[in-house]
């Protein structure tokens, strides 16, 4: 028997996922960062919580290299290096998503089995143009190829092969919403749209590739940014289109500078290596960090497992303010 899923929570308190669950698999939480760059303060404070929560639970802990996309030379050896100084440790080989095109190639041919995959000749620029739905958010896509007849689709093919590209392939989206369960938010109730599975380019499609790979790990925990909350109706969707388990949320809150936009490189020292390089210690950084999550004295990421608190989480975006 398995514990209560978190399709069978009605509201989110963040106490149950402090307990084991007692089932004879643990599950397994992750943190998968996109190798673009060094992790700032924000990232980092991710991480940890990303680690805490899923070790405070018993879990597994993995580490995903999300590398399809925005790869900057040498970042992923220094990403893994900076979450090891911080104290973090991780089960099993760090995953790639660049080596995982065939279980990528397998999810797309099952939803195309069930019908679920439509071409897309769209351009972007074409998208942005188009008239959106009524309810739509700017952008969305309005489903022009959706329900094309079979010599539309040959046209669409013939432009395609005139750009050099293949279509894109996306998800003929059987429902317009979900609801999924965060362990903050709670009960979140977001669009599954028709979104894209694989570029023009051949590039498989964050949105994918995130489920199959959290599927493929056994990760029930997803710990991320909450800019990213929006995604999880959609993702879950998909995996529940695959016949995967949908897995728990728990989006922290994402990290801005003192103006409010979203902590960057270019808000100055904001990495660890950055910091260690203005004279601070790890000690200092993991204090800053423990510190914004209301533990003052954390000096290394195992103060933060030892000490957390659900509780005392602020849900606001975390302002880092760092003296210049
Ligand atoms: N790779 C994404 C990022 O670095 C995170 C994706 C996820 O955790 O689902 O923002």
């Amino acid at each position: 028997m398995s514990a209560p899923g978190p399709a069978d929570r009605t509201t989110a308190d963040p106490a149950d996922q402090e307990a084991s669950t007692g089932d004879e698999s643990p599950g397994a939480g992750r943190y998968a960062p996109s190798p673009s760059g060094d992790l700032h303060l924000g990232n980092l404070r991710t991480a940890i919580l990303a680690w805490v929560l899923a070790r405070r639970s018993g879990r597994a802990f993995h580490l995903r290299v999300e590398d399809l996309d925005r790869v900057r030379e040498g970042s992923q050896r220094r990403q893994l290096e900076d979450l090891a100084a911080l104290g973090i440790d991780w089960d099993g080989e760090v995953v790639r998503q660049s080596e995982r095109g065939a279980a990528y190639e397998s999810a797309i041919d099952r939803l195309v089995s069930h019908d679920l995959v439509f071409e897309c000749y769209c351009t972007r620029r074409e998208i942005l143009e188009a008239p959106s739905a009524p309810h739509a958010p700017p952008g969305a896509y309005p489903g022009t190829c959706r329900d094309l007849s079979a010599s539309a689709r040959e046209t669409g093919r013939e432009r395609m092969r005139e750009l050099r590209r293949d279509p894109a392939l996306r998800l003929r989206a059987d429902v317009p919403e979900r609801t999924v369960q965060d362990l903050w938010a709670g009960s979140v109730r977001g669009p599954v749209d028709d979104l894209v599975l694989r570029r023009g380019d051949g590039v498989v499609a964050y949105n994918l590739a995130v489920v199959v790979d959290d599927a493929a790990a056994g990760v029930d925990q997803v710990t991320r940014a909450d800019d990213l909350l929006s995604s999880a109706p959609r993702q879950a969707h998909l995996a529940h289109l695959l016949g995967l388990p949908e897995p728990g949320y728990a989006h922290v809150p994402l990290a801005v500078n003192a103006a409010g936009t979203r902590l960057a490189k270019r808000d100055g020292a904001v990495t660890l290596r950055d910091r260690l390089e203005g004279g601070e210690a790890i000690a200092d950084v993991v204090g800053r960090i423990g510190d914004s999550l209301g533990l003052p004295g954390c000096r290394i990421a195992a103060d933060v497992l030892e000490r957390w608190d659900p509780s005392t989480l602020d849900r606001a975006p975390w302002v880092v303010d760092l003296p210049t």
